[in-house]
């Protein structure tokens, strides 16, 4: 069965998409940590991301690094913390989330509830930056 993911990237399921091509896109987190929490992914779905080809990855890697400069424009903080978990969505994908000190990047911590407008919004702005 299609990750959610891949059901995003085939358009069945919305998605707040703020970079894309034909390997990789990259969309706002649904529960976010940080205003402008984005996870990167292959569009190739395989879920462990040490699984990757060398290549890929390293592709990867660089499409998140052009991402979470985006972000860094547009977003307050002090860098983009970059993560993988891999836990919950067997579809691999980077987390990239702004941040000002080594707690916000606990993913045990109360999820953010943004409002559509606002994750709209971000989303623009990552966009154009
Ligand atoms: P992980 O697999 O790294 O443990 O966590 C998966 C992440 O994907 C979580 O942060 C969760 O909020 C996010 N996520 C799960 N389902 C969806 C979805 O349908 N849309 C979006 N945009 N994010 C999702």
């Amino acid at each position: 069965m299609a990750s959610i993911f891949t059901k995003i990237i085939q358009g069945q399921i919305p998605a707040h998409v703020v970079a894309e091509n034909d390997r990789f896109i990259a969309f706002l987190d649904i529960n976010p940590l940080a205003k402008g929490h984005t996870l990167v992914i292959p569009k190739k779905e395989i879920d462990y991301i040490f699984d990757l080809e060398d290549e890929l990855l390293a592709d990867l890697m660089l499409f998140a690094k052009k991402v979470g400069k985006k972000i860094q424009k547009v977003v307050p903080c002090n860098r983009i913390g970059v993560s993988v978990i891999g836990l919950e969505v067997p579809h691999a994908h980077i987390h990239l989330i702004p941040i000002n000190g080594i707690n916000d990047m606990n993913f045990a911590k109360p999820k953010l509830n943004l409002s559509k407008e606002e994750m709209a919004e971000i989303t623009q702005q990552i966009k154009k930056a």
